[in-house]
C-alpha cells in the first residue's frame, strides 16, 4: 500500500541546511493502524506530509497504491491527494466560520461532487463521528475534542485509500484521546481503513497495530502486535 524507499528530507534556512530525514525506509500494508512514534523534532511530520504528497522528498522514492508520487506531476499529484489521501491536521485546520456539517462537506465540494447527492453520506459520518445534534453549529464554537472529531469525519468522507493523522490527540486530555482512539480503531476494523498516525503518545500508539520509533531521521525501531515481547516493550516504554 505504502512503500517508503530512502527517502531524505533537507531544509535550507538562508545557508544553513537541516537534514531532517537521512534515509527512510517503510513498508505499511494495506488495512494496516501504523503509529509512528518519536522525539519532538525527530521528522514525524515532515514524513508525514511527504506521504501526503503535501511536500516532496529531497532524494529518494514514495509510493502509494502503485502510484509514484515523485513521478507525478504538481497538478496528478493535486489530484491523487484529494482522491486518495484523508489528512487529519495537527491542529484541526478547521474552517472555524462553517459548521459542522459544511466542514465535513467540504472535500466533496473540492471534487465537484454535489452535496445533495451526498447529504446521507454527510449524516452518516456525523452520526459515526458521534457529532449528532451538532450540524449545524460552527466549527470555532466546537470543544477540541468534538473539533477533531470533524476533521477525521472531513479526513474519511472521501473515501481515501490512506488515512494520515499528525498527533491526533495531541491537544486532548486522556478521556477524549481515548475517544478518538477508539473512533480511529473503529474505522481501521470495520471499514479496513488504513491509517498511519503520528504521536508521541505511547498510549495512543498503543491503539495500533504496529509501532514505527523514529530517531535523528530514520526508523530506529520497529515492534507489532503480533511479536511476543510487544505488551513488554509497551510496559517498559510507559515505565
Ligand atoms: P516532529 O513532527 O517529529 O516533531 P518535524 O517533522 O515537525 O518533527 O520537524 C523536524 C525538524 O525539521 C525540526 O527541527 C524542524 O524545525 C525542521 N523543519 C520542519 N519543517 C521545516 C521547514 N518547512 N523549514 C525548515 N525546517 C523545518
Ligand atoms: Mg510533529
Amino acid at each position: 500500500m505504502i512503500k517508503v524507499n530512502n527517502v531524505t528530507k533537507e531544509f535550507y534556512q538562508g545557508q544553513e541546511k537541516t537534514e531532517v530525514l537521512k534515509g527512510v525506509h517503510l513498508h505499511i500494508e494495506e488495512g494496516e493502524f501504523v503509529a509512528i512514534m518519536g522525539p519532538s523534532g525527530s521528522g514525524k511530520s515532515t514524513l508525514l506530509q511527504l506521504l501526503g504528497g503535501l511536500d516532496t522528498p529531497t532524494t529518494g522514492e514514495i509510493q502509494i497504491s502503485h502510484k509514484m508520487l515523485n513521478e507525478m506531476k504538481e497538478k496528478d499529484r493535486t489530484v491523487f491527494r484529494r482522491r486518495q489521501i484523508g489528512f487529519v491536521f495537527q491542529n484541526y485546520q478547521l474552517l472555524p466560520n462553517l459548521t459542522v456539517e459544511e466542514n465535513i462537506a467540504f472535500p466533496l465540494h473540492a471534487d465537484g461532487k454535489l452535496s445533495k447527492e451526498y447529504e446521507k453520506l454527510i449524516h452518516e459520518f456525523i452520526q459515526t463521528v458521534g457529532l449528532e445534534g451538532l450540524e449545524s453549529k460552527q466549527a470555532k464554537l466546537l470543544s477540541g475534542g468534538q473539533q477533531q472529531r470533524v476533521a477525521i469525519a472531513r479526513a474519511l468522507v472521501t473515501n481515501p485509500t490512506v488515512l494520515l493523522a499528525d498527533e491526533p490527540t495531541g491537544n486532548l486530555d486522556r478521556v477524549r484521546a481515548e475517544e478518538i482512539l477508539t473512533l480511529l480503531s473503529k474505522f481501521h476494523r470495520d471499514y479496513k481503513q488504513t491509517i498511519v498516525m503520528v504521536t508521541h503518545d505511547i498510549f495512543a500508539a498503543g491503539f495500533a497495530d504496529r509501532i514505527i520509533l523514529f530517531k535523528d531521521g530514520v526508523v530506529d525501531q520497529e515492534i507489532s502486535r503480533k511479536d511476543s515481547d510487544y505488551a513488554k516493550y509497551l510496559a517498559n516504554f510507559m515505565a
